[in-house]
């Protein structure tokens, strides 16, 4: 129906078109006549030229209104090609401009502007998918949409993303509360079982009436910000817009080629932060920290090469390199007293978990050092958990059938749900350095970290915190019952050599003692 229509409206266009043309040309002929050579007759002529005149306004007018028609009809034709009917959903054009007289209408509060984009579990794209099911998919998301903001202007991009604009007082409180929209969406997708998806991301960016200049448009910040936040490690979560984002995209270039091969030039290295028993005051373990150690810029921490390589993939190598390092010092520990009793933490990503080869990998490594697994712990995220329960539950089981310890790292900012931490069998929780931060000048991150302690433990896990940096706050923990401490207080992350020299350090101070 909306084909048809398109198809007379362009051959209407056509003809508005051609009698333009036509128009134009005949007037032309007369005003050229009525100057050269108009020896008698001046006035019918210039009455021929007025009328010609007019029709060509007229002809141009409607070729004006056919051609808004056609394009009206083309973006109708992609949402119905979607969703199969029509509701009001705009394309990304029109969300600019609904964005523009937004921004201009209320001088108090902000307009925001949201990118949202679905994503399969390993990331792959709602394109790879069967026809039927990616738009049963958006078609889930577009109605949780409609209930979620009800008076909302909703849209969508011809690369699948929606768009969605909101007049807010309160940024943060909407950005919020839209981390827990997603979480809960996706937790959606994980319990039925007929849509796969099972990441939403989403970017944002907001104007005010008083700061409204800069150089791309609210839409295009918003969609900026969203392939940012797929590169990045948290999933299920939304990103703003700002100047370090777009600084990031420059380093972009230079990371590429410069990362090819530094594995095998040798330079990445681990460092290794020790990890204290509470009890005792004894170093129990470390986490393995990556390094890059860069021919030109000096010693690199992960946060400039780890969001990158988490979304180019590169990160799955690291992790198997830090892996195998970890192996390596663990059979070099075997037959040092002081350090063969040590557990070490590995931090594995994303892209890492969903790899099918994980458990092989793992398997075969610990077999190739002759390493005990129960020597290692890997360490997964909160947002993980919270992005897609029944595989993380899945993939955590399987490691603790191979002989590892596990952890689920960065706890507390991940916006997982209680049901994550029931349902899936880590042996360690760690609390976010966001939570000490304010442990000793915060009663109410006290009484958090307390409830942690005390619900974890109830659920048979050991709690470790992490980020502790000052003697006060280990006591504060201490006292709340924490297990284990890990933080610039007792140790900031050091290499294999220097972490030798310390837990041997240690060990001969706890002899003396
Ligand atoms: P993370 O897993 O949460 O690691 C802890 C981070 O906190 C480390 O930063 C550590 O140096 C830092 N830290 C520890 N104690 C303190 C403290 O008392 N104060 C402060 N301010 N910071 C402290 P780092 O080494 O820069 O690593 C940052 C993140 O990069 C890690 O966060 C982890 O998510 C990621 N990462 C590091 N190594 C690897 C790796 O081998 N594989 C993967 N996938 N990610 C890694
Ligand atoms: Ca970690
Ligand atoms: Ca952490």
């Amino acid at each position: 129906m909306i084909e048809r229509r398109i198809a007379i409206h362009s051959y209407s266009l056509l003809v508005s078109l051609f009698l333009a043309g036509l128009c134009f040309g005949f007037s032309l002929a007369i005003a050229l006549i009525g100057l050269f050579g108009a020896e008698y007759g001046t006035r019918q002529y210039l009455a021929l030229a007025i009328l010609i005149v007019l029709l060509l306004v007229f002809a141009a007018l409607s070729a004006l209104f056919l051609h808004l028609r056609i394009e009206d009809g083309r973006k109708k034709a992609f949402i119905v090609a979607k969703f199969g009917a029509v509701e009001d959903v705009y394309s990304e054009k029109d969300i600019a401009s609904i964005a523009k007289k937004m921004v201009k209408g209320d001088q108090n509060e902000k307009v925001l502007c949201v990118a949202f984009s679905i994503a399969g579990p390993g990331g792959q794209a709602l394109s790879s998918l069967q026809n039927d099911v990616a738009k049963k998919t958006l078609r889930f998301v577009l109605k949780s949409l409609r209930v979620g903001f009800p008076l909302n202007p909703i849209g969508i991009t011809s690369d699948n993303e929606f768009l969605l604009l909101h007049r807010s007082q309160n940024e943060d409180a909407f950005i919020d509360g839209l981390r827990v929209f997603l979480i809960h969406l996706s937790d959606t997708f994980a319990h039925s079982g007929s849509l796969p998806f099972a990441s939403l991301l989403g970017g944002v960016s907001s104007r005010s009436a008083v700061k409204p200049l800069a150089g791309r448009s609210l839409v295009e910040e918003a969609e900026f910000a969203l392939r940012h936040s797929a590169s990045r490690r948290l999933s299920c979560d939304v990103l703003r817009f700002s100047q370090s984002l777009v600084d990031e995209d420059a380093s972009i270039h230079w990371l590429d080629a410069d990362l090819n091969n530094a594995i095998e030039r040798g330079e990445f290295v681990v460092y290794y932060q020790g990890k204290v028993n509470l009890n005792d005051m004894n170093f129990y373990g470390a986490e393995a920290l990556v390094r890059w150690k860069h021919p030109h810029r000096g010693i690199l921490p992960p946060s400039v090469f780890v969001p990158y390589c988490e979304s180019s993939g590169r990160i799955v190598e690291i992790d198997h390199f830090v892996f195998q390092t970890v192996c390596a010092s663990l059979a070099r520990w075997k037959s040092d007293p002081a350090m063969k009793n040590l557990i070490v933490s590995v931090n594995l990503s994303r892209r890492t978990v969903y790899d099918p080869e994980l458990l092989s990998f793992l398997e075969q490594t610990v077999a190739q050092y002759g390493v005990d697994p129960n020597k290692i712990e890997l360490e997964l995220t909160e947002s993980l958990a919270a992005e897609n329960l029944i595989f993380i539950s899945s993939v955590i089981k399987k490691i603790k059938a191979l002989g590892f310890h596990t952890s689920i790292d960065d706890f507390g900012i991940g916006y997982s749900s209680l049901s994550a931490l029931k349902s899936i069998p880590y042996d360690v929780l760690k609390i976010d350095k966001s939570f000490i931060d304010d442990i000793e000048i915060e009663p109410k991150a006290q009484a958090m970290v307390a409830s942690i302690v005390e619900l974890v433990h109830t659920l048979g896990m050991e709690v470790i915190a992490e980020g502790v940096e000052s003697a006060k706050q280990a006591e504060i923990l201490r006292h709340l019952h924490c297990d284990a401490i890990q933080g610039y207080y007792f140790s900031r992350p050091v290499d294999r050599g220097r972490f030798e020299v310390n837990i041997a350090e240690a060990s001969k101070e706890r002899k003396r003692a």
